[in-house]
């Protein structure tokens, strides 16, 4: 049974599942913004991450780090000392271009239900420009 036997929808599943991983095929936000696939406003960018402004500002600067791989969470991500220790470099490095370095700044890793992620790729908030008051609610 040649290619053409088979439907393309199921192609296409099986393209995605093999090349770009499930993730990618279900649509991860932030896989797409990596893979340049969805526009954003990109302010660092490595080998292992990327960083962007966030979509809905909650502060003057409000970048998100998020690794190129999809990590669903810190959950997922902890054992990766390497790729957790770059991406807070990379918050460093963000706080520096976007001039808040000196003033100073707040990084926050939501994770799961009670600690507010919505979106579940792993991901540095990199806020800053204001007062950050403390506790966060
Ligand atoms: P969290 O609630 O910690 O999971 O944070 C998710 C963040 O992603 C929120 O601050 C959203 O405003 C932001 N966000 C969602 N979609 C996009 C997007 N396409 N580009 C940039 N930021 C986004
Ligand atoms: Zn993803």
């Amino acid at each position: 049974m040649g290619a053409g036997m088979i439907p393309f929808a199921v192609q296409r599943f099986f393209y995605y599942a093999f090349k770009k991983g499930t993730a990618r095929m279900f649509g991860c936000i932030f896989c797409q913004v990596a893979a340049g696939e969805k526009p954003a406003a990109r302010v660092y960018e490595d080998d292992l991450c990327v960083a962007f402004d966030d979509i809905h500002p909650r502060a003057p600067v409000h970048v998100l780090v998020v690794p190129r791989r999809h990590v669903a969470s810190l959950n997922q991500g902890a054992e990766d000392e390497a790729l957790l220790g770059r991406l807070l470099r990379a918050a460093a490095e963000v706080a520096k271009k976007k001039g808040i370095d000196g003033s100073g700044y707040r990084v926050v890793v939501n994770t799961n239900g009670e600690g507010g992620q919505t979106v579940f790729h792993l991901h540095l908030h990199v806020m800053g420009g204001r007062f950050m008051k403390w506790p966060p609610g």
